[in-house]
């Protein structure tokens, strides 16, 4: 069953991002995609039907976090750099908080993305992330 992929890489890892999609571009294929922007131009490359967001810096991490909070999200990969330091910072760690807070798969090295897409749930229609009920959160009386 298709399922919408968020891809995004840091300056410093995306040629890595590019040749891990390369060797799985077989398994990606058929899938839909959104990227942040200077990620999704590169990887259009070898995906034909990559959807280009604004460019992480720019406001593409928050964008994804948005898609994310809305549903729209199955899987995230996410090459961040662990030795720089980013000017968006605080969108990184939110876009990496709502990947955990709605479940949502995420990779964020090529080992980890490697178990992804060679899982048995890789594309499994049937399985559904787990999302805490928060309805006293949200019924809280204040
Ligand atoms: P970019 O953004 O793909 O536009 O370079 C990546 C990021 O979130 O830093």
């Amino acid at each position: 069953m298709k399922k919408v992929i968020a891809l995004v890489a840091h300056d410093a890892r995306k040629k890595e991002l590019l040749e891990w999609v390369s060797k799985h571009v077989k398994k990606l294929k058929g899938n839909d995609f959104y990227a942040t922007g200077t990620t999704g131009k590169m990887l259009s490359s070898v995906l034909d039907n990559v959807r280009c967001l604004k460019s992480g810096p720019l406001g593409g991490d928050q964008q994804l976090g948005s898609l994310i909070s809305e549903g729209k999200i199955d899987y995230l990969i996410f090459f961040w750099d662990p030795m720089t330091s980013q000017p968006h910072d605080v969108d990184v760690k939110a876009l990496l908080r709502l990947s955990v807070l709605y479940d949502i798969p995420t990779a964020c090295n090529r080992a980890s993305a490697d178990f992804l897409i060679n899982s048995l749930l890789f594309g499994d229609p049937d399985y559904q992330p787990v999302v805490t009920d928060y309805s006293d959160y949200l019924n809280r009386v204040l």
